[in-house]
C-alpha cells in the first residue's frame, strides 16, 4: 500500500512497467523469463550490465498503470510495427507513416516520467526535476480524457543503421537518460530497431537546424533521422566496453 505517484490516491501498487513490455518481448521473443534478463547500462565512468526488472512495484495503482499501458500500445504501433519509409529519395532521412505525433509524444513523456520518478537505482541517470510534476499534470489530463495538443516537448527520432551487426543494432536498448545538446536538456530513450529518441525537456528551443528535423516537422508522418551505422557510433563503443568489462569480471551476458 502507498500513494500512487500519478493520481495521488492511497492504493495497492501494481508491477508498473517503465520500459514497455513490448520492447522486452522483441528483445527476448521466446523467453518467458524476460523479466529477469539484463539491460545494458552505459556510463562514462564505468559501464556495467545489470539484471533489471522491467517494472517498479512502488509507483502506480492498477488504473493509472492501465492508462499508461494504452500509451505503451500506441508506442509499439509506431516504433515497432511501422516501416521506415525513405523521405523524398534521401539516404539518411525516413518517416513513419500516419502517426499521431501528439499521442506519440504522450507515450514518450510517460516513459521519461516513469523513469524519473522510479527509485530503482537502475534509473538513477534520469532525473527531469520540475518537469516530473509538469508531465504528471499532462498524464492526469490524459487519464481524464482531456488531452490537448502538447505544444512543448518537441522530439527527434533517430535510428542507427544495421551495418555489419544487425542483431546487435536491432536488439540492444539502454536505460533512458538525460543528455544535453548545445546545453539544452534532453531526455534520451532507446527502443529496439536501433531507435534513439531525444525529447526536449527544457524551455529553450532546439537550435534552429535541429528544429527542422523534429518528428512533427513534416506532414507525411513522423520524421526519422539516420545516425549512420551503429558500429561507428559512440553508443557502440560504450556497448563494447560494457561487454568487455563484464567478461573481465566473469559476468555472463546470458
Ligand atoms: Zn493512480
Amino acid at each position: 500500500m502507498g500513494q500512487c505517484t500519478l493520481c495521488n490516491i492511497q492504493t495497492k501498487f501494481v508491477d508498473a512497467h517503465i520500459i514497455p513490455k513490448w520492447a522486452y518481448r522483441y528483445l527476448y521473443p521466446e523467453d518467458k523469463e524476460a523479466k529477469k534478463k539484463s539491460l545494458i547500462f552505459v556510463s562514462k565512468e564505468q559501464p556495467v550490465k545489470r539484471p533489471i526488472g522491467i517494472y517498479d512495484s512502488n509507483i502506480l495503482c492498477a488504473e493509472c498503470d492501465k492508462i499508461l499501458g494504452k500509451l505503451d500500445e500506441y508506442g509499439k504501433v509506431v516504433l515497432l510495427d511501422k516501416k521506415f519509409i525513405k523521405y523524398k529519395n534521401t539516404d539518411y532521412i525516413y518517416f513513419l507513416e500516419t502517426v499521431d505525433v501528439n499521442k506519440l509524444k504522450l507515450f514518450l513523456l510517460s516513459i521519461l516520467w516513469r523513469s524519473s520518478i522510479s527509485k530503482r537505482k537502475e534509473f538513477n541517470r534520469i532525473n527531469i526535476g520540475p518537469y516530473e510534476e509538469k508531465i504528471r499534470n499532462i498524464l492526469i489530463l490524459q487519464k481524464e480524457n482531456k488531452t490537448k495538443q502538447i505544444i512543448d516537448y518537441d522530439f527527434i527520432i533517430t535510428k542507427f543503421e544495421d551495418g555489419d551487426f544487425p542483431n546487435i543494432n536491432q536488439k540492444n536498448i539502454q536505460i533512458p537518460r538525460c543528455e544535453k545538446i548545445d546545453s539544452v536538456n534532453m531526455g534520451v530513450i532507446y527502443f529496439p530497431r536501433g531507435i534513439k529518441v531525444y525529447v526536449k525537456v527544457d524551455q529553450r528551443p532546439f537550435p534552429s537546424n535541429l528544429q527542422k528535423v523534429t518528428a512533427g516537422s513534416i506532414k507525411e508522418g513522423a520524421l526519422v533521422i539516420s545516425m549512420g551505422r551503429f558500429q561507428e557510433s559512440n553508443d557502440f563503443v560504450s556497448l563494447l566496453r560494457t561487454i568487455n568489462n563484464n567478461k573481465n569480471h566473469g559476468y555472463s551476458t546470458k
